[in-house]
């Protein structure tokens, strides 16, 4: 009988995160998803995910730009699912403008949703993973945390943040049997990337397609954005066994882009 694995994917109503919760599913884990929306599809998403994958799959509510209510999502996956084996830190959020611009509340906004959620949500899974002597740790980091991009200063210094804690945490717990790693995607396009289009527009003074094809896929070699699915499948490449000496890495998922 193979172990019953269950994960919590952070900002998994949506995009990349929908695109893991659904993947981990298909390979038999129990999934708590998380994120905002519209209430009728989020339970309709949730559903799906039961009935096409026969697992377990619960909705949390919870925002991950307060603390307690991170906690709180770990502990009640933890007591109706009995323990959390996978966390995805995947809630993100964008803003573009150049610095003297950027609104002070949407910096400490995306600090603590794309950086602090993760150390929020690794500290309280972590006695429970090394209690059981198993677990994966995966954020969804980005280029970003590899390299910069103008107008993007809070995106940027939160997505190098997660690469640094991802490092810390890995060799804290590499004798654990526990794995802390980043997935780091190009652009894909989701919701997103989609919002960031107008503000790139006004902060650059450029047209839709221009920023789309010189902005976007300019830094891709490809020239094709990456896919939900790719993200997904190295997303649970990292949860399997074949991967347990990948750890404290940022993985690149870009088209060549940090080859530059
Ligand atoms: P998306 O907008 O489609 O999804 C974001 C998800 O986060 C949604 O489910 C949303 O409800 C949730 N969310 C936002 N604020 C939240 C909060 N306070 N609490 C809980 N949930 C919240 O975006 P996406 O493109 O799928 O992005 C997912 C992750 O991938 C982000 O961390 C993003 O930085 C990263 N990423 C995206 C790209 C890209 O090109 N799309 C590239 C690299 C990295």
């Amino acid at each position: 009988m193979p172990v019953q694995r269950n994960a919590i994917v952070t900002g998994s109503t949506s995009g990349i995160g929908l695109g893991v919760a659904r993947v981990l599913a298909r390979a038999g884990m129990n999934v708590t998803i998380n994120g905002f929306g519209e209430t009728g599809g989020i339970e309709a998403e949730r559903s799906k995910i039961e009935k096409e994958f026969s697992v377990s799959c619960r909705y949390s509510a919870a925002d991950m730009s307060k603390p307690d209510q991170i906690v709180a999502m770990v502990h009640d996956a933890e007591r109706e699912f009995g323990s959390v084996d996978v966390l995805v830190n995947n809630a993100g959020v964008q803003f573009v403008s150049p610095v003297e611009d950027f609104p002070p509340e949407k910096w400490d906004q995306i600090i603590a949703i794309d950086l602090s959620s993760a150390f929020h949500a690794m500290r309280a899974v972590v006695p429970g993973m090394k209690h059981r002597k198993w677990g994966r740790i995966i954020s969804t980091a980005s280029t970003h945390s590899l390299v910069a991009s103008p107008f993007k200063s809070a995106y940027v210094a939160a997505k190098h943040g997660i690469a640094g804690l991802t490092k810390a945490v890995a060799l804290e717990l590499a004798t654990n049997r526990i794995t802390v790693n980043c997935v780091s995607p190009g652009y894909v396009w989701t919701p997103l990337v989609e919002k960031q289009i107008p503000e790139t527009m006004e902060a650059r003074h450029l047209t839709r397609e221009e920023v789309i094809e010189d902005v976007l896929l300019e830094a891709q070699p490809t020239k094709r954005f990456v896919t939900v699915d790719q993200v997904a499948a190295l997303t649970l490449y990292l949860c399997s066994d074949a991967a347990e000496s990948i750890t404290g890495a940022d993985i690149p998922i870009d088209g060549g882009w940090t080859a530059h």
